[in-house]
Order: C-alpha cells, then sequence, then structure tokens
C-alpha cells in the first residue's frame, strides 16, 4: 500500500506550500530547502511512492510532469537547468511521493555527489 507523506499533506491543504504551478494532474512548489536559485519541485496528484512504483498506465503522466517542469523551468526564465528524480534512499530520495526537482541559476557540475 502507498503510504501518505508530507506531500500529501501539501496536496490536501493540510500543509502550504509556495504554489507556481497547479492542474488537474500535478501541483509544484518550491523546495523548503532550495539547492540552487530556483529549485521547484512536481508531483503528480496521483500517489505513487517513486519512478521504481510507477506503471504502464501512468505513462502519460510520466511525461505531464516533465512536460510541466520544462514549462515552469522556461516561465522561470531559465535557459540551463537539471531536472532529477531521485529514485530510492540510497539515491537520496527522502520523500516517497514521486517527485521531479527542477533545479537551475547557478554553474552545475557532473557527475553529482
Ligand atoms: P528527495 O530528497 O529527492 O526525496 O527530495 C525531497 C525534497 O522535498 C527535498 O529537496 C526537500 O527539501 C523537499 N521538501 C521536504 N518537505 C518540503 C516542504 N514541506 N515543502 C517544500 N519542499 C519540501
Amino acid at each position: 500500500m502507498t503510504k501518505e507523506t508530507i506531500f500529501t499533506s501539501i496536496l490536501n491543504g493540510k500543509i502550504k506550500c509556495d504554489e507556481v504551478y497547479s492542474d488537474e494532474l500535478c501541483l509544484a512548489f518550491r523546495d523548503i530547502q532550495p539547492q540552487a536559485p530556483t529549485h521547484i519541485l512536481v508531483i503528480p496528484r496521483k500517489n505513487i511512492s517513486s519512478l521504481k512504483e510507477a506503471e504502464e498506465k501512468d505513462i502519460n503522466l510520466l511525461g505531464h510532469l516533465l512536460f510541466v517542469g520544462s514549462k515552469i523551468a522556461k516561465e522561470e526564465g531559465l535557459e540551463n537547468w537539471r531536472t532529477v528524480i531521485n529514485t530510492g534512499e540510497t539515491a537520496g530520495q527522502t520523500v516517497f511521493h514521486l517527485h521531479i526537482h527542477i533545479i537551475g541559476g547557478r554553474d552545475m557540475t557532473w557527475p553529482p555527489g
């Protein structure tokens, strides 16, 4: 069973967020601990723990999240940005509700730590 997370509370309005975009499939808001001048999270309204749990029926939703992330990045004035999906604890995932990080506004290095 999928557990509720802090993002569930953001989606149902119990916890406030700095919203930047909302539609019937997803919500986007500023990360509370930004790692760059622009750091936005795009999350599906559907409770999916991580990319690992996404199913074939979620393909359109996954594409939607990526497209919305790109749209927001451009609206934020970014020309370059990084789209990150941490999947699993040792990959850095701390909130187990699928989310896409849109990070930009500074130079970045590769590989990530
Ligand atoms: P991850 O480590 O990939 O699971 O990313 C989770 C992100 O959620 C982190 O960057 C946190 O700073 C962010 N975060 C946690 N709680 C909140 C919150 N209440 N509002 C906004 N961002 C949050």
